[in-house]
């Protein structure tokens, strides 16, 4: 690909992440270009190629394998407003390398006669293993407040330092960081999470620098403590991909309540979907955790009815979720034994499989009481769940004899009694 432009009489070079990847070590599967041809100019060489960005001079083209490399056209800043920048064609390399965010990620490679560019020592900086901006720090961050969250993502994604004026350069970001679209926001934290091994490490920073306080207020103190939870929780590959990410920003806002984090998470435009996930799992630890943990860091688990109150209150499709998320906070706190954790999870999980402890478990349903005659209306609800309780206490009784007996016998406490109650 790179042959065909320099062939056509066009400079060419590889740029951006995948030269930084490949200095350190990691395989990169994107390579992307940086050309002196223009837009027009690339997709005349290329039969398969889609507009990706064509204002910004970026082309998809694809290769053999069907893998699509961006090639996008030497370009300078002309204007920036925080975040949007306007772009004019016609730039050289250097201009091209100037106008990139930090030193690891302007580095030029050139793919035919393997010789590296590097004018703002990138490979320096690699070695060094800091987040550097490019030029002024100061005026960099300032055109674009997005790479306050961009520094901030690699250095914990690579386990750098920040450099010193690119770190006060961020601090100084945090109250503009507002004007970030929340779309934006959104997506550092989630690159965060799917990137970064330890993701803690990027958050600290965030609350440190000021970027919580502005944009996820309720996080602005959290604790290094929760934070650590995240790292905690099992290593990709053990875990699907949405139940990772809902249990990382569960424990993120473990802390919060689920109020908060329903608000958070809503502020932030995340799906309804994730929401629901993520404020339950959050509010279920808020209401279970006080008493659950005084109970495992004494050594002891909660009795058979206990647990099944538990994941009864939990719920049954959460409770898998609930315990690696427990895990992952009393692991962080060094609070438990991990061995206690293991057996309360094995425990809770047989539990909630093979005891009743939902409504659709119980031996009667609705149909039942009403055709024989024991309860109608609200009231029918009122003893299906009185019966569940019962149930929960004592598996034993959950057969249709033994719940008529009980629903005919015990009335189901009327509206009033629930009040003064
Ligand atoms: P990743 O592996 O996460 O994709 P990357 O370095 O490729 O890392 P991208 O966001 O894909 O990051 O951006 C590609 C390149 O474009 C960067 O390496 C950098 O040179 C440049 N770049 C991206 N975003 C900005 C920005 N906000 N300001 C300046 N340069 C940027
Ligand atoms: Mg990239």
């Amino acid at each position: 690909m790179a042959r065909t432009l320099r062939q056509a009489g066009f400079e060419t070079w590889c740029v951006g992440g995948a030269v930084r990847d490949a200095l350190l070590g990691e395989a990169h599967l994107d390579w992307d270009l940086a050309t002196a041809a223009t837009p027009t100019q690339v997709r005349k060489l290329f039969r398969r190629t889609v507009p990706v960005g064509i204002e910004f001079g970026t082309i998809g083209v694809f290769d053999r394998d069907h893998r699509m490399h961006e090639v996008t056209t030497f370009r300078r800043d002309v204007k920036t407003d925080g975040r949007h920048a306007v772009v004019e064609f016609g730039a050289s390399l250097d201009e091209d390398l100037a106008r990139r965010d930090f030193t690891i990620n302007a580095i030029a490679y050139d793919p035919i006669d393997h010789r590296l560019h590097d004018p703002f020592g990138g490979q320096v900086d690699l070695t060094r293993r800091v987040v550097r901006a490019v030029g002024d720090a100061e005026a960099r961050l300032r055109e674009d407040r997005l790479r306050a969250l961009r520094a901030i993502r690699f250095a914990a994604r690579f386990g750098f330092d920040i450099d010193h004026d690119t770190w006060q350069a961020i601090v100084g970001s945090a109250p503009f960081l507002t004007r970030l679209s929340p779309e934006r926001v959104k997506q550092e934290l989630e690159k965060t999470m799917a990137q970064v091994l330890a993701p803690s490490t990027a958050f600290v920073r965030w609350r440190d620098a000021g970027a919580f306080a502005s944009l996820v207020p309720t996080l602005a103190h959290i604790d290094t403590r929760t934070l650590r939870a995240i790292d905690a929780l099992p290593r990709p590959g053990l875990l699907g991909r949405p139940l990772r990410k809902t249990l990382r920003f569960a424990a993120l806002f473990s802390e919060a309540g689920g109020k908060q984090t329903e608000r958070a998470l809503r502020d932030l435009r995340f799906s309804n979907q994730d929401i629901a996930n993520v404020s339950a799992l959050v509010d279920r630890w808020s209401r279970y955790a006080p008493t659950l943990t005084e109970m495992l860091s004494e050594g002891t688990l909660p009795d058979d009815a206990g647990l099944r109150r538990l994941a009864a209150g939990v719920g049954r499709l959460r409770v898998a979720a609930f315990v690696r998320l427990a895990a992952a906070r009393w692991s962080a706190a060094g609070a438990v034994q991990p061995s206690l954790v293991r057996r309360l999870h094995r425990r809770i999980i047989t539990m909630a499989f093979r005891e009743p402890i939902e409504l659709a478990d119980l031996a009667v349903d609705g149909d039942d009481l009403r055709s024989a005659g024991i309860a109608t209306g609200p009231a029918l609800g009122r003893t299906l769940h009185a019966l569940l309780q019962v149930v929960i206490e004592n598996p034993a009784l959950n057969s249709r004899e033994a719940l008529l007996k009980i629903a005919r016998t015990h009335e189901p406490p009327s509206e009033t009694d629930c009040r003064s109650a």
